[in-house]
This record gives structure tokens, C-alpha cells and sequence, in this order.
């Protein structure tokens, strides 16, 4: 019964787990979730063997798409992601960072024309651990801690 333990909260939807704490605010707005109908409850700063401070969120009836996931990796990226149906787990999957990383993220040189212009971001991943994008109009590098999320 200690698996129902832990997922029972929802009947079915997404938990996600293994979120760095730091990262918890930033994956709850990259998927809106503050402005989801559905029931979103997290955990914050929990225990683990394998992290500094991990956070975990569970949403009721959403089940992410691969953009969404993508984004998820670029500030999480050991974040794992569990599939509930009638409180059972029926996936289980890492995110994993992409080589190309279209539209979701910004380039961090404000003279960039896509900070000026309307044209979708197009990044390659030049690191995925720390993550590192090199732009494709300015060259310049974005690293993980200047990453904002469009
Ligand atoms: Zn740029």
C-alpha cells in the first residue's frame, strides 16, 4: 500500500518529482499552473537521499505535452515525470533536453533581434548539464541561470 501512499492524492492526472527546489516556482509558471482549474498541490524543500532539496507537484487530470516537457527539462532537467490513472502509475519517464530548442526559451543578450523582433527563438544545446543554448542570430550563450522561459 505505500505506493497509493504516495500518489493517492490524485486519481489521475501528472506527478512531477524530482524538481530542485530552487526550481519549483518557475515549473509551476512555466506550465501556468497558477492558472489551472484543476487541483495542483506541491511539496517544497522534502527530503531526499539523491538531492539538496526537491520539490514534487501533482496535477489533477493534466497530462503533459512534449513541448511542455521539454520546457520542463530546461529548468529541471532530472525531473520525473509519472502518469496516474485510476490511482495507478501507468508511465513513468525522465525529461530529457533536446539538441535544438525552438521558441521556449529567450536569449539572454538584449540586443538579440528576437528580443526586438516577433520571431520565434531557435537555440542549439551546447550543454545539457548545466544547460547551455547558443543562439542561432546572435551566437551568444545562454546558461542555465539566465534562462527565463517564454
Ligand atoms: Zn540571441
Amino acid at each position: 500500500m505505500k505506493k497509493q501512499l504516495n500518489v493517492s492524492a490524485i486519481k489521475q492526472g501528472t506527478v512531477i518529482d524530482h524538481i530542485p527546489s530552487t526550481a519549483l516556482f518557475k515549473v509551476i509558471s512555466i506550465l501556468k499552473l497558477d492558472h489551472c482549474k484543476d487541483m495542483v498541490t506541491f511539496g517544497n524543500n522534502l527530503d531526499s537521499k539523491v538531492m539538496d532539496g526537491k520539490a514534487i507537484i501533482k496535477v489533477e487530470n493534466r497530462f503533459f505535452k512534449d513541448k511542455e516537457i521539454n520546457k520542463i527539462a530546461l529548468v529541471a532537467p532530472h525531473a520525473k515525470l509519472n502518469t496516474i490513472k485510476d490511482y495507478e502509475v501507468v508511465g513513468k519517464y525522465v525529461v530529457e533536453i533536446p539538441d535544438e530548442i525552438q521558441d521556449i526559451a529567450r536569449c539572454f543578450n538584449p540586443k538579440c533581434i528576437t528580443n526586438h523582433e516577433n520571431i520565434d527563438t531557435y537555440f542549439e544545446v551546447i550543454s545539457k548539464s548545466p544547460v547551455a543554448l547558443k543562439c542561432r542570430y546572435c551566437e551568444k550563450i545562454t546558461h542555465q541561470d539566465q534562462m527565463e522561459i517564454k
